[in-house]
């Protein structure tokens, strides 16, 4: 990475020298910051003054997107200041890429279950521990995963995969193969006096507790889980038949 400083520089100079600099960047954001309430001078130069600032902090370049306190008046969605609509000023920013001036209309948002509210905003350990490994829970909780083939495409920057057409996710069959473990949507259904301990066994560090109480939160809430329980409630019951369940999505719907 360039650094525009010798090699030579010591671990203490080095640091000396950062501190330096994240003083003088403080003093010329604010001084920035000032400006802008100041009418007389346009964005064009309050843009050129700050990306030179970001040219120069730390010899590293920065992008900095300040606080997203920005709100779409229609549905309240959360805008940083550059994503204003080019035409729109700073005094009056005015945000179109979350429903177009209000022309998309939104679904209320659906009433999150107490628990799982509680587990959002809440400051107790439980809630917080839950917030840390929320991906896992997530993961060990999921009745599918994503794949896709990913072609790596050479060059710098952030990497991204892209993906054409329609996503599906073959969600396997209701049962795990003879001597493989159960996954996804086939915990919900197999072997399911031990569930705890099979997901368990995927994400040893969980806590138990949480775990648990999700599960019960999802069997009253989620419908797709109540109907693999229906599925486990068949094969309990030796249903002489073959069992299949199929899904059906209602693509003029966007859940
Ligand atoms: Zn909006």
């Amino acid at each position: 990475m360039p650094s525009g400083h010798e090699e030579s520089e010591s671990i203490e100079s080095r640091r000396k020298r950062l501190a330096r600099e994240r003083q003088v960047s403080l003093r010329e954001r604010r001084k920035i910051n000032d400006e802008n309430r100041h009418p007389d001078h346009t964005e064009q130069e309050i843009n050129d003054r700050t990306n030179e600032l970001e040219r120069t902090d730390n010899g590293i370049t920065r992008h900095e997107l300040g606080r997203m306190n920005q709100t779409c008046i229609h549905y309240g969605a959360k805008f940083w200041m550059e994503e204003k609509n080019r035409n729109s000023s700073l005094a009056s920013p005015a945000f179109s890429i979350c429903c177009a001036h209000g022309k998309v209309c939104l679904a209320p948002l659906i009433v999150l279950p107490p628990y799982l509210l509680n587990l959002y905003t809440s400051s107790d350990s439980d809630a917080v521990s839950f917030r840390k490994n929320i991906r896992r829970y997530n993961n060990v909780l999921v009745c599918t995963s994503f794949g896709a083939d990913i072609n790596v495409i050479a060059g710098q920057g952030i990497s991204d995969f892209r993906i054409h057409s329609q996503v599906y996710h073959r969600i396997g069959s209701l049962l795990p193969e003879d001597g493989l473990q159960p996954a996804f949507a086939q915990l919900y259904i197999y072997d399911t006096e031990h569930e705890n301990a099979n997901r368990h066994n995927v994400m040893p560090d969980l806590n138990n507790g949480i775990l648990h109480n999700l599960l019960i939160m999802l069997d009253e809430c989620n419908p797709y889980i109540r109907n693999f329980r229906r599925v486990r409630d068949l094969i309990q019951m030796n249903v002489p038949d073959e069992i299949f369940m199929v899904i059906h999505a209602d693509r003029t719907r966007d859940s």
